[in-house]
């Protein structure tokens, strides 16, 4: 089933159970606009070469649309609706003022020098200066973009328009109007919702068995702060493989080898790393835990491996890596899945408070970042769990059911004539 598909399969199951509008629901359901553009940009041997750039806009009842903007060689339309369509999810289940939104440029940037890839974001942003803007749709990094990009995105933009809206992007360089906290605020919200979770079920989390999918940004700074907060990291993976240990690995060394080497598998045969072996992420997935945090990819616990998991808790840190029919197995199996639009919109969370800040022009420090990030996710968790309890359903359609009632309120508090 296609991503977008999934999407709205949830959207309608948490819809029958919660009996919402079915007007509403037709106005929610495909996404408000869709922008296909083309990007001719010049390569640095002279030669032009024409991308393809998308911006889906999903749906702005809550306020501007919100979302990254991807680079990547098998982006589509398909993939970018359904992100789309869960960041208006995710922003309503945060109780955030905005809305849904989604960006790709179809390209491998491995193969574009800087130059051109600054040429790329540049021509992304001509094309759609007229769409986009602090009130209007504000996009963000996400898979192969970043904080620079950001940068060279919003000084276009301010080119553009003749004006000093820092607020188009968030998670530009600190200096340019980003925010304290945005780079490990994913990680740093999916663990403050977990801890929620635990002292909701009376868990003390020291001595917890944590699994990481995914070595990047969110699944670093997730085994960093599960280790802080007492757990212990007996796996963690990346794209070429894993590294176990069920007495618990060294995970700064475990780390640090990834930036020296590439992998988080390059140095298992060292001295410090006694006892860890290499593994692959399929058998990683499958070992015992109490918490596993996939920080990866989509579909990663899929209808032939979700039997097999042996987690007690799965948090979803990517976007969409547990799918519908894994849901299913799981549910069976007790095994509770904190859902994406719940557990990673720290991201978004602290992309909306640099937005804020932008607005105001007054920064805020870390340490208050992070303490109203955690407030609000700590919130977001209990108004789930909440609704959880009063529909007896999954965390999954719980969250929906949470951000759909909101949006249904807004709608009619909008009037819909
Ligand atoms: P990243 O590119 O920094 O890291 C991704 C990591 O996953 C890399 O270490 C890569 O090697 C690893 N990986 C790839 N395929 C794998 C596989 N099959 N098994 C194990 N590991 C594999 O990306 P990121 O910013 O950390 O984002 C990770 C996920 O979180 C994505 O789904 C992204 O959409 C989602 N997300 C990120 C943010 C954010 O703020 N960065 C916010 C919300 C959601």
């Amino acid at each position: 089933m296609s991503l977008h598909k999934n999407a709205i399969k949830i959207i309608q199951e948490a819809s029958v159970m919660a009996a919402l509008d079915s007007d509403f629901l037709a106005n929610f359901m495909d996404p408000n606009h869709t922008h296909i553009v083309s990007l001719p940009i010049k390569l640095d041997n002279g030669e032009t070469k024409s991308f393809t750039g998308i911006r889906v806009q999903h749906n702005n009842l809550a306020g501007p649309y919100k979302g990254g903007i991807r680079y990547h060689a098998d982006a589509n339309v398909d993939e970018v609706s359904a992100l789309a369509t869960w960041m208006s999810i995710k922003c309503a289940v945060l109780d955030l003022p905005l809305g849904g939104g989604k960006g790709a440029v179809i390209a491998n940037t491995k193969e574009l020098s800087s130059d051109e890839i600054e040429r790329l974001t540049r021509a992304y942003v001509q094309k759609l200066v007229n769409n986009i803007g602090p009130d209007k749709d504000v996009p963000a990094p996400d898979m192969y973009t970043n904080a620079k990009i950001m940068g060279i995105a919003t000084d276009e933009f301010m080119k553009l328009t003749n004006s000093n809206k820092r607020g188009v992007f968030t998670g530009k360089p600190i200096n340019l109007g980003g925010s304290e906290g945005r780079e490990e605020a994913t990680s740093a919200g999916g663990l403050f919702a977990t801890l929620e979770h635990l002292r909701s079920n009376e868990i003390d989390p020291n001595g917890l068995k944590v699994i990481v999918q995914g070595a990047g940004n969110v699944g670093s700074y997730a085994a960093k702060f599960a280790e802080e907060n007492g757990m212990i990291v007996v796996g963690i993976s990346d794209s070429k493989g894993g590294v176990y240990n069920p007495d618990g690995i060294n995970t700064n060394s475990v780390l640090a080898c990834k930036k020296e080497h590439g992998s988080v598998t390059d140095c298992v045969d060292q001295n410090h790393h006694k006892g860890a072996i290499k593994i692959s992420n399929e058998e990683l997935l499958e070992k015992p835990c109490d918490l596993l945090f996939l920080s990866a990819l989509e579909d990663q616990v899929h209808k032939d491996n979700a039997a097999k998991i042996q987690a007690k808790t799965i948090i979803e840190l990517a976007n969409g890596p547990v799918t519908p029919e894994a849901d299913a197995i799981l549910e069976k199996n007790q095994i509770d899945v904190l859902p994406d639009v719940l557990m990673n919109a720290g991201g978004v969370t602290v992309s909306y408070f640099e937005w804020v800040q932008n607005h105001n022009d007054m920064y805020y420090e870390a340490d208050f970042v992070l303490k109203s990030l955690d407030k609000k996710m700590c919130k977001a968790y209990k108004d789930t769990l909440n609704y959880k309890n009063k529909y007896n359903c999954s965390f999954r359609i719980a969250s929906y059911i949470k951000a759909l009632s909101r949006l249904q309120s807004i709608w009619e508090n909008r009037g819909n004539n």
